[in-house]
């Protein structure tokens, strides 16, 4: 007879930024803890094939462009030789560390890590891809999401990538077509256009990164515009087929002007779906919604009491730091806290140069909503600091209630406007008003200085922006 499985407090399925997190708090609160994930080491997506190795490249795409905008400085540079190898190196070593990193932080925490794929037996017992079985008191479904792949772009090619084939950098190719302009499209075409790949992007709406703010956008529309070949809005793949060593695909839409272009690689990055496929979940009382994702609680409970979900597979937006934030929630809901997912404002951002960062409602919403909003911009021309970086183009805006001038969202395009935004999101979390974040004083001279004059400029006056008395 088979021995009676092992069984845990905690069994988390998926090892990303909302499994480990979860693993590592259920310890620290005196749980037995199981990790389980496909990966040699944990990180799930975040960390291997995602945000990790996608910033790092966008961090040397970044040195590129700016030392061919030194020449404002009087620097001149010849550019760069690229090479290859040592840039994937450095990728790869960054994480490798971090993996190692976590994979040190199990062991300390005594997390039990096994490098395996789960499926659901019954909804106490998993199988492991060895044939073990283990049970546990509480699961969490941490398994995150995949690339999603419609019918006219699952052309089967070596040729043609996803964002993970995309980050290994097999090449430089000469020519690349990104098909959707949202953050992955963004981010990786900019990484090789900055490379040297001649870049086409095409987007199914009729505008980059759908959803966030205009004005937003339009400083990074321009930049791309001068680093990409070409970007084609209201555009469709319809056809992808092989062309000797190249990709010849049938686009559709108004601003073509080729319609069966052939590239030497095509990077598909048309969004993610939840990854619940051979899990098993048949076999529990875990349903799904229409669009795929986990049903659960704003505990992060799923409709199988003792089953919890988080991250991508538990619904939008998938963010690494929101997957993590429910991990919290969901471990403090299991330990029997008064836990609950209530976060006032959850952070985007698009890590391009310029980067575009929100929180909370943006206009966009606002005007859906038909919610009555006070907009103040703050124009990074009007900034010291914006200037010292050779960068005007920038926009700082707050997003206010008009009777209690309660701050609902923030926006900001420009460099460094990611780490600036951990600001906006702290003002709504704790119910600032713009007169709250005007009499907060600001370091001179930083661009955390437009946040402070946004919300000046929303009383009239603000130091650096002249507005005729009304
Ligand atoms: P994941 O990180 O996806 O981890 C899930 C893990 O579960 C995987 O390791 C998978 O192998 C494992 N798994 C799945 N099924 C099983 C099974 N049956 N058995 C065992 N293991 C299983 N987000 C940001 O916030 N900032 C960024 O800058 C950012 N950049 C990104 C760049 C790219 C190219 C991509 C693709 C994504 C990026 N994201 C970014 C999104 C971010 O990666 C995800 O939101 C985040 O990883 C979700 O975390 P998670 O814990 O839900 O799942
Ligand atoms: P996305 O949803 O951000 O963008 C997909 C884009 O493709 C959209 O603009 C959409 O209109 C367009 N599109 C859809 N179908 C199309 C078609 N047939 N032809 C042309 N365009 C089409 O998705 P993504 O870029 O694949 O990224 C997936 C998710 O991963 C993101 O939504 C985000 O949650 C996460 N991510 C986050 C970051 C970050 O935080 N910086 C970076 C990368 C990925």
């Amino acid at each position: 007879a088979m021995a009676e499985p092992k069984v845990s407090d905690l069994l988390i399925i998926g090892a990303g930024p909302g499994g480990y997190a979860a693993a590592f708090l259920a310890a620290d609160k005196g749980m037995s803890v199981t990790l389980v994930d496909a990966g040699e080491r944990p990180g799930g997506t975040c960390l291997h094939v995602g945000c990790i190795p996608s910033k790092a490249l966008l961090h040397a795409a970044k040195l590129i462009t700016d030392s061919r905008e030194a020449h404002t400085w009087g620097l001149k540079f010849t550019p760069p030789q690229i090479d290859l190898l040592a840039l994937r190196k450095q990728e790869f070593a960054i994480i490798d560390t971090l993996g190692k990193n976590l994979a040190e932080l199990c062991q300390r925490r005594k997390v039990e890590y096994l490098a395996r794929r789960a499926s659901f037996v019954d909804s106490r017992t998993v199988q492991l891809d060895d044939g073990s079985r283990r049970s546990f008191r509480y699961c969490i479904l941490a398994t995150g999401s995949l690339p999603a792949r419609p019918a006219a772009l699952a052309l089967d090619h070596p040729r043609v990538m996803d964002s993970t084939a995309a980050l290994r950098l097999d090449e430089v190719p000469g020519s690349l077509l990104v098909v959707g302009g949202g953050y992955i499209g963004l981010e990786l075409g900019y990484v090789y256009a900055a490379l040297g790949s001649q870049v086409t992007v095409v987007e199914l709406t009729d505008g980059l990164l759908p959803g966030v703010d205009r004005d937003l956008v339009r400083p990074l529309q321009a930049r791309l515009a001068t680093l990409c070949h070409r970007i084609w809005l209201n555009t469709k793949v319809v056809r992808m087929e092989p062309a000797g060593a190249q990709v010849r695909v049938t686009l559709e839409g108004a601003e073509v002007s080729e319609q069966t272009p052939t590239y030497d690689r095509v990077l598909v990055a048309v969004g993610r779906r939840p990854n619940t496929e051979g899990l098993g979940l048949e076999r529990t009382r875990v349903q799904l919604d229409a669009r795929g994702f986990v049903c659960v609680d704003e505990r992060r409970r799923t409709t199988e009491e003792h089953i919890y979900a988080i991250g991508d597979v538990a619904g939008e937006p998938m963010l690494a730091h929101k997957a993590t934030f429910e991990a919290k929630v969901a471990v403090r809901a299991i330990a029997g806290e008064a836990a609950v997912f209530d976060a006032q404002a959850i952070p985007a951002v698009v890590f391009t140069d310029p980067e575009i960062a929100w929180c909370g409602l943006t206009e966009t919403e606002a005007k859906r909503q038909q919610r009555e909003v006070r907009v103040s911009r703050f124009p990074w021309a009007a900034s010291g600091r914006a200037l010292t970086l050779g960068r005007p183009e920038g926009l700082t805006k707050l997003i206010v209630d008009p009777d209690t001038e309660r701050l609902l969202g923030v926006g900001i395009v420009g460099p460094g406007a990611g780490e600036m935004i951990a600001e906006g999101v702290l003002a709504i979390e704790m119910g600032a008003t713009a007169t709250d974040l005007a009499l907060t004083i600001h370091p001179h001279p930083t661009l955390s200085e437009t946040v402070a004059e946004a919300a000046e400029a929303l009383h009239g006056t603000a130091t650096h922006l002249y507005r005729p008395r009304r």
